[in-house]
């Protein structure tokens, strides 16, 4: 855990984003270990966070990086050298840049079958799969669950006949988010098992991200599921975390800039706001304050600066409630956060720290220039 005191005291600027690398390298351990114990590769999710500091570090602790894009492989590519793989799935697949996308990416997982019979060549050199969706639902919000009704996500199982369409040397599943247990990895594998049973000869098999590894105390239904498929469906089983790397590693630092009563509420105005992190907004989140006291006598509504009156980062409790200067930490917001992070009503992204240690350096500080580039 980071020393909250001292990480503020030592940033120059507010609002500002910190990644604190040390927990990214305690949240690799759990996954080092599968690895190692499985035999699998572990590629990172890049679209959690695509900081560049971030993904040079990772690069010689993991197998690569998995994208959603032209633009993150060209960044994942630059960062790694070309080093490890580098898979591909989505269903926005461009015509117009598949050429640079494909000869960038070691594994492309087609997200239907026409993607893939309009944009594969059996000439080019990666390796080509199939994403599949095993039409089986974990989340109680249709707006995360990849494997609803009418999904864009994936090819249904079921429409899949008993053998895989030419050229297709592997699968891809993705089917969870923020997911502490392995019960729907288990269910997964047991209804596709009649249909993987029958394939012969894939080459990869991608099990997708959703999972909180490290906050899943045994890891033996992941390893034992790797073992399982990397003896009876394909030579390699890869992981692609996003979340499970960053997601409790990143902090949202922020400053009081205004204290007033409303309707017998003190409304605290932040020099941040939801569009910092937007998730809050579009998932009725509460962001981890840590200057929380839950038993605190006080309580004070956290609002963000913009003119949206729904801009509101949620009711906190504290024993004396803040004044104006005074600093605050969300915890918890390293995933989804910076990425979607937007300039609404003219206001600076938050400036980037990565923390080493006791370590602080300044990454980067978003400025009018930026402002005036995006809007010129
Ligand atoms: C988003 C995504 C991931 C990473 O998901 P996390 O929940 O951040 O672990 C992995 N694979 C695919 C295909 C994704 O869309």
């Amino acid at each position: 855990m980071i020393a909250v005191d001292e990480l503020k005291r030592r940033l120059e600027h507010s609002p500002a984003f910190v990644l604190d690398m040390s927990q990214v390298h305690a949240n690799l351990r759990p996954l080092h270990h599968i690895r190692q114990a499985s035999g699998c590769r572990i590629l990172y999710s890049m679209k959690a966070l695509p900081l560049a500091a971030l993904l040079s570090d990772l690069s010689d602790k993991l197998d690569g990086f998995s994208v959603s894009s032209l633009f993150e492989a060209r960044l994942a590519s630059a960062v790694s050298g070309g080093r490890g793989s580098l898979h591909v799935t989505t269903p926005g697949l461009r015509a117009d840049e598949f050429a640079e996308l494909s000869a960038l990416c070691s594994h492309i997982g087609f997200n239907s079958l026409s993607q893939y019979q309009r944009l594969h060549s059996s000439t080019d050199r990666y390796s080509a799969g199939l994403r599949v969706n095993p039409k089986l639902s974990f989340a109680d919000d249709r707006r995360y669950d990849p494997c609803g009704p009418h999904s864009k996500l994936g090819v249904d199982v079921g429409l899949l006949g008993q053998a895989l369409p030419e050229g297709i040397e592997g699968l891809h599943l993705h089917t969870v988010f923020g997911r502490t247990d392995f019960q729907p990895l288990q269910a997964v594998i047991s209804k596709l098992k009649p249909f993987l049973s029958r394939q012969t000869g894939l080459k990869w098999l991608n099990l997708g991200g959703g999972y909180l590894y490290h906050r899943i105390a045994d890891l033996t239904p992941v390893i034992e599921a790797v073992r399982y498929l990397q003896t009876h469906v394909a030579e390699q089983v890869y992981l692609e975390p996003g979340k499970a790397l960053v997601g409790n590693a990143g902090y949202l630092l922020t400053s009081v800039l205004d204290r007033f009563d409303s309707d017998g509420e003190t409304v605290l105005v932040l020099d941040s706001s939801v569009n910092h992190h937007p998730e809050i907004f579009e998932y009725q989140r509460r962001p981890q304050l840590l200057d929380e006291d839950p038993q605190g006598g006080h309580s004070a509504i956290l609002a963000g600066s913009t003119c949206l009156a729904g801009d509101v980062f949620g009711r906190y409790r504290f024993a004396k409630i803040p004044t104006v200067g005074d600093r605050l930490l969300f915890a918890d917001v390293g995933a989804y956060s910076l990425i979607k992070a937007q300039r609404f009503n003219g206001y600076a992204l938050p400036a980037v720290y990565v923390c080493r240690g006791d370590r602080y350096e300044a990454i980067k500080r978003d400025g009018y220039a930026d402002y005036a580039r995006q809007w010129a």
